[in-house]
């Protein structure tokens, strides 16, 4: 223990000094909380060890200021784009704070779609890109440098064994499209690591990942809109939780609702659908929801600003923004954005003490959905989220939700494909919404349009030659 000891006081020091990191004593860091939950039937407690430093706001203060001058300062040297930032605004990268990071415009999806060769830093040799899905317009690319690809599933599988979400006995399948290089990679990465196992599948036909499914993973990880088709799947096929050996699903990319996560606990038998907050261009800054719903972002790897939606400055208590994110270094080498603009909404909280289990953690609320698709029918706000709850609670449970909404002469007018509607009824569906405090204007389209009314990652489909079959059917 004395050794773990040495490791975790280094790791600490290289933290607060923020040198690059030495990925190979984090790697010991895996295997010695291995070793310790062998020993104690127990791990240690996640949270104290990787968020507690953080519960004290002077503390926080103190590293976020450093942290944030550091990766400027980097940044300042090596990269291209922001040494021509801070310069055109005359920002001293060593005198920058939290309180005066507003003097720095942020960065959008745009500037690293037009400009990509001006984001790579001086002297870091790229060795392994991964794209945006194209979901929100032109894919951006991101270069991770060797360090980056060993040292970001070196810090998950750390956090992730600390918290008992992965260990040696597990066995993990992905579906999430095999374009999303550095989704699988760290997948693939954080299992080897833990030494558990790892099956990467893509989106492939619902009833093939079935197969895999009720034979052996323990973990799933994919997106909403995916898991919404393996529940309806496992459903058509008379699956029940005992067909399956999963103790968790971890989702993230897409607003995963209430109805469903409730569907997929009951048909897959899991006590938890774990909804996670990651994006390319932030990696590997994350956030991760509590069981009072908020969005908790972790404080080590980044800082997470919440700007109002004109982009004039900080939103207040309980106020609507956009989430702006910047990883620090030494966590990003190759291709570092500063001040990246998500464009995800998040509502920040009320100022106060927050009564939830990782309260010690800076919070927003959950993603509400992309700024460009907010509606205010009347002035009244209506979420991306909204929509799809209410869609997804509906019950002829055409799942993963498709619509399309629009605001005209001050009323939603909500599109839905028939089936959402079928047996149902046109008036009850319009009182279903109204339930909600959604006023619509109901068009009903037929069902061949409902893809092409709200495109989803599950609709990144990879074609197989396997029969779709069910292992002993
Ligand atoms: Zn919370």
């Amino acid at each position: 223990m004395f050794e773990t000891g040495v490791r975790q006081f280094r790791m600490a020091l290289s933290l607060i000094r923020s040198s690059r990191l030495d990925v190979a004593n984090v790697g010991r860091l895996v295997a010695d909380a291995l070793d310790t939950i062998g020993e104690f039937g127990g791990s240690a407690d996640a949270d104290t060890v990787t968020d507690g430093p953080f519960a004290d706001p002077a503390i926080r203060t103190e590293f976020q200021n450093r942290a944030v001058r550091r990766t400027a300062q980097r940044l300042d040297r090596l990269s291209p784009f922001y040494q021509q930032r801070f310069s055109a605004v005359g920002v001293q990268p060593a005198r920058l704070s939290v309180d005066t990071l507003g003097q720095v415009p942020t960065t959008v999806k745009r500037d690293l779609v037009e400009r990509p060769a001006d984001f790579h830093c001086a002297g870091v040799a790229p060795v392994l890109t991964t794209r945006t899905t194209g979901s929100t317009g032109r894919p951006a690319e991101v270069w991770l440098s060797r360090y980056e690809t060993e040292l970001w599933p070196a810090v998950e599988a750390l956090s992730g064994v600390l918290r008992e979400e992965i260990l040696p006995t597990d066995q993990m399948q992905v579906h999430v499209s095999s374009r999303a290089t550095a989704a699988v990679y760290l997948d693939m990465a954080v299992c080897r690591l833990v030494g558990a196992g790892c099956r990467v599948l893509g989106i492939v036909p619902p009833e093939q990942a079935l197969a895999s499914l009720t034979d052996g993973p323990t973990l799933l990880a994919t997106y909403p809109s995916y898991l919404a088709q393996l529940v309806l799947a496992a459903q058509d096929l008379g699956l029940k939780p005992a067909d399956f050996t999963l103790r968790r699903i971890d989702v993230g990319g897409e607003v995963l609702s209430e109805a469903l996560a409730a569907a997929a606990r009951a048909t897959f038998g899991v006590p938890l659908v774990a909804d996670a907050f990651g994006m390319t261009e932030v990696l590997p800054v994350s956030g991760r929801r509590c069981a009072a719903g908020h969005l908790h972002h972790d404080p080590g790897t980044g800082l997470v600003e919440v700007l109002d939606l004109a982009g004039t400055g900080p939103a207040g208590p309980g106020e609507l923004g956009t989430a702006v994110i910047t990883p620090y270094y030494p966590y990003r080498e190759c291709m570092p954005v500063f001040r990246y603009d998500t464009r995800d909404v998040v509502r920040r909280l009320p100022d106060g003490p927050l009564g939830c289990e990782l309260a010690g953690v800076p919070a927003t609320s959950t993603i509400l959905g992309k700024a460009s698709q907010l509606l205010w029918p009347g002035g009244r706000l209506v979420t991306p989220r909204d929509l799809v709850e209410a869609c997804e609670a509906l019950p002829t449970r055409q799942w993963p939700a498709r619509f399309a909404a629009e605001v005209r002469d001050g009323r939603i007018r909500l599109s839905l494909p028939q089936a959402a509607v079928d047996g149902y009824g046109h008036r009850a569906t319009v009182a279903h919404f109204a339930d909600r405090g959604l006023e619509v204007d109901l068009a009903v389209l037929p069902d061949e349009q409902a893809a092409a009314l709200r495109p989803l990652r599950c609709d990144l489909r990879e074609t197989t030659f396997a029969e779709p079959a069910l292992a002993g059917t």
